[in-house]
């Protein structure tokens, strides 16, 4: 017994020290303007940032995003300190030409990459680094019920080469269950055409029970959405949702939208993996493409 060194303690110290700091989770919306990115955002964290910040009142006039915006809250659970950064871009794709309509989007992306690895060059090794990297991309689609447009196509596989990117049908309740599940396939198949790869990626570092979950999710993606702020009531109880010509949605209700999918593939099975595979994945290839080119 008294060969034990105690070093299997040391995760304990690590998990207190991260739960301490707190985790930082960067999360970018993508898409046209109107599409409920906002709207989406808001419906998520919705309570936590009300009570947070005060500000998304109900009847807060429409805001247009005409610049990158970035949003920071701090969301306490239990214990547990969320750092929350949405980074909100201005819609695009309205235009006839939406030629470069994804540059600054990449650049941001980008450029978070290159502070951090600043950051990294010059700070002591251990210290702690305030983390701006992009973790999640969310895509907004267009519920048109066809396809995707060129420009989703561009501006997907731009940023999947930079970022995770992770599509939704915004608006899904303006499609009938039965055009969700088409539309959803068929996007499927344009993906995999052109080979647009997505969050999670195939690695052999999933055990069985994490590629079980794993590939849940692309089945399941582009997760078909509904976000909204207020609340409608439904069969006499208040529920999170909205009323449109065919009746009443309730958001939370896994039957009506795969919102509650979705926030629980970004709150919870997936934060973690989704922070890591920012850092392991995207930021190594930008690190080691730097490195590189400052040899030569
Ligand atoms: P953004 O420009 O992408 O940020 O879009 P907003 O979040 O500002 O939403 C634009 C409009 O669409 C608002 O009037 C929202 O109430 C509405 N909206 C948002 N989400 C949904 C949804 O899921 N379904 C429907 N039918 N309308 C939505
Ligand atoms: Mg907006």
């Amino acid at each position: 017994a008294s060969s034990y060194v105690g070093f299997d303690s040391i995760t304990d110290q690590i998990k207190h020290r991260l739960v301490k700091r707190g985790f930082q989770f960067n999360v970018m919306v993508v898409g046209q303007t109107g599409l409920g990115k906002s709207t989406m955002i808001n419906t998520i964290f919705a309570s936590h940032l009300i009570d947070s910040k005060g500000r998304f009142e109900a009847d807060e006039p429409i805001r247009q995003t005409t610049e990158i915006v970035t949003n920071s809250h701090v969301i306490t659970e239990n214990g547990v300190k969320l750092r929350l950064n949405i980074v909100d871009t201005p819609g695009y794709g309205d235009q006839i030409n939406n030629e470069g309509c994804w540059d600054p989007i990449v650049k941001y992306i980008k450029d978070q990459h290159s502070l951090y690895l600043r950051k990294e060059l010059t700070a002591m090794r251990d210290k702690y680094i305030l983390d701006t990297r992009i973790h999640c991309c969310l895509y907004f689609i267009n519920p048109t019920g066809h396809g995707l447009r060129p420009v989703d196509v561009i501006v997907m596989k731009k940023l999947s080469e930079v970022v995770n990117v992770v599509p939704v049908i915004a608006k899904a309740d303006s499609l009938t269950m039965d055009e969700r599940l088409k539309f959803k396939k068929r996007i499927r198949e344009e993906l995999a055409y052109h080979s647009i790869k997505l969050f999670p990626f195939q690695s052999d570092e999933y055990d069985e029970d994490e590629e079980k979950e794993n590939q849940m999710i692309r089945d399941m993606i582009p997760f078909a959405v509904v976000g909204s702020e207020r609340n409608v009531i439904l069969d006499g109880k208040s529920v999170r949702g909205r009323k449109n010509r065919w009746g009443v949605i309730n958001i939370e209700d896994d039957k009506h939208c795969e919102f509650v999918y979705l926030r629980n593939f970004l709150t919870r099975t997936h934060l973690q993996d989704l922070i890591e595979t920012t850092a392991q994945l995207h930021y190594e290839a930008f690190r080691s493409k730097q490195l590189l080119a400052l040899k030569d």
